[in-house]
């Protein structure tokens, strides 16, 4: 109800060009501008000295109304990348997809970029409507106009702590609600990753979708099948460290997004085995981003596709081939499978595969090999994975105690936990014919329920 009014009272419908915006002052939007980066402040002020409009803007100003502490500052100015770059001495133009400027202060980057105008029929799209450039200059007005949710659309002016507001998005925030500037389909057709950005910022601020922004999403999902691998990547990650993944996928859920969307994402969300791990894992991570403290993509997509690999791993096994290469081959299968539609850059794949070529060497708890174990670089990694497997019931909890105990024991205790030599599950000498393979494979594999490997059982 209330909606209906500020709307009708605020906006006049779909005008196209030509209208004021709204100015709100400080008393209304409550941004304290001590909450505003340095640098962010000193870009707009040098930028503004030199004659030139500028604002913070985008998702800091939203964060900042919002009562979040902002991850990062961008400023958008009617300067070109020239003139920008020709205002801060340590300031570079970067030119991917849109052309901005990355103004550095110590340890601060702020993105600087230009006003954008809107699409019209010269704007390069590919056949689905995606468009491919959006490098013309424009108004400010235009550059409210194609962002995508009011909420994105405010540009705050630290010099007079007001902000300028084209579409009611300090409304809609303070309503909770978020809204599409302009006819959503249309919005997805030019960018399908607008779907999971709904979801994500809906997630991270606590807004409901506006029904015109959630109607079409189940129809044009598989728009996303179009999107290049490298950006779906970067922004899944921004999904799953946003500190509010599991309220995501959640919500991904039930927008009807998760389903052949990403192949990943169908993996996380609809094995059964694998689901408790996944949202422990997921849940563990939000954790950390909350607290503010390091997170690691591999540890975490190591999770994401831990069950695959148990279960192609089994299937390889069931098939008659040894543990240890049906293991690198079901490794490989699953790692491959992603590949193609989802680009996990090679440095991220090398930790996962650490990650997970550790685990079987948490099986030997007998003679040297526990004490080169603690010595890897990843072992905090490894053994953080195996808590979350002990966690979730796929490995044997007294495993994940037994390694805790040997970790916080001084040198004569870890020697008096070390187990016999001659323990059941040696079945062979180590061998050094897998080019130095055996070493990381070297310990049996458990299976999916947490039994040690078996000769021929079950
Ligand atoms: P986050 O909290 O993740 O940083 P954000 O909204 O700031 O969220 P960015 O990717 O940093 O996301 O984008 C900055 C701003 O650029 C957005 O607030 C929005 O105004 C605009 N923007 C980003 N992506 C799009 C898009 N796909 N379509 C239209 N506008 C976009
Ligand atoms: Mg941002």
């Amino acid at each position: 109800m209330i909606r209906k009014l500020l709307r009708r009272v605020f906006r006049r419908r779909d005008e196209p060009s030509r209208h004021e915006p709204a100015v709100i002052s400080q008393a209304r939007h409550g941004i304290d501008r001590s909450h505003v980066s340095q640098a962010a402040r000193r870009t707009c002020e040098t930028l503004q000295q030199a004659g030139h409009k500028a604002y913070v803007v985008g998702g800091a100003v939203r964060d900042l109304i919002a009562g979040i502490d902002p991850k990062d500052f961008d400023v958008a100015t009617d300067a070109t990348p020239e003139q920008v770059r020709h205002l801060f001495r340590r300031s570079r133009i970067i030119g991917r997809r849109f052309q901005i400027v990355h103004v550095m202060f110590g340890p601060e980057t702020i993105e600087v970029s230009t006003f954008r105008a809107a699409h019209d029929e010269n704007t390069v799209k590919d056949e689905h409507g995606r468009v491919l450039r959006d490098n013309v200059w424009g108004s400010m007005e235009e550059d409210a106009a194609r962002r995508d949710f009011t909420v994105n659309a405010l540009y705050y002016d630290p010099g007079t702590e007001t902000v300028i507001d084209y579409h009611h998005g300090v409304a809609d925030l303070k309503q909770k609600t978020l809204r599409m500037i302009g006819e959503p389909r249309s919005r997805y057709r030019e960018d399908p990753v607008r779907m999971l950005r709904a979801v994500r910022l809906s997630a991270k601020l606590g807004l409901a979708l506006d029904p015109a922004v959630s109607a079409p999403i189940r129809a044009m999902a598989d728009l996303m099948e179009n999107v290049p691998a490298a950006r779906l990547f970067d922004e899944m990650q921004k999904l799953l460290f946003s500190g509010h993944a599991v309220e995501c996928l959640k919500r991904l859920r039930d927008e009807g997004l998760h389903h052949g969307l990403l192949p990943l994402l169908d993996v996380i969300l609809e094995q059964p085995l694998g689901e408790r791990f996944v949202m422990a894992s997921l849940a563990s991570t939000d954790d950390r981003v909350r607290a503010g403290r390091s997170t690691s993509p591999g540890f975490l997509f190591a999770t994401l596709l831990w069950h695959e690999v148990l279960a192609a791993w089994e299937k390889r096994k069931a098939s008659g081939e040894y543990a240890v290469p049906a293991m690198f081959a079901a490794m490989d299968e699953v790692l491959e499978m992603q590949a193609g539609k989802l680009a996990i850059p090679k440095r991220i794949l090398g930790d996962v595969k650490e990650i997970w070529l550790l685990q079987p060497r948490f099986e030997k708890r007998s003679g040297g090999s526990p004490f080169r174990l603690l010595e890897q670089p990843r072992f905090r990694a490894a053994y953080d994975f195996l808590l979350l497997r002990a966690d979730s019931g796929e490995a044997p909890r007294e495993l994940a105690d037994w390694w805790t105990e040997f970790q916080e024991a001084d040198h004569g205790g870890r020697e008096a936990l070390l187990r016999p030599d001659t323990g059941p599950k040696k079945r062979r000498r180590r061998s050094r014919g897998r080019g130095g393979r055996d070493e990381a494979a070297g310990g049996a594999m458990p299976g999916p329920a947490g039994e040690a490997p078996s000769g021929g059982g079950d």
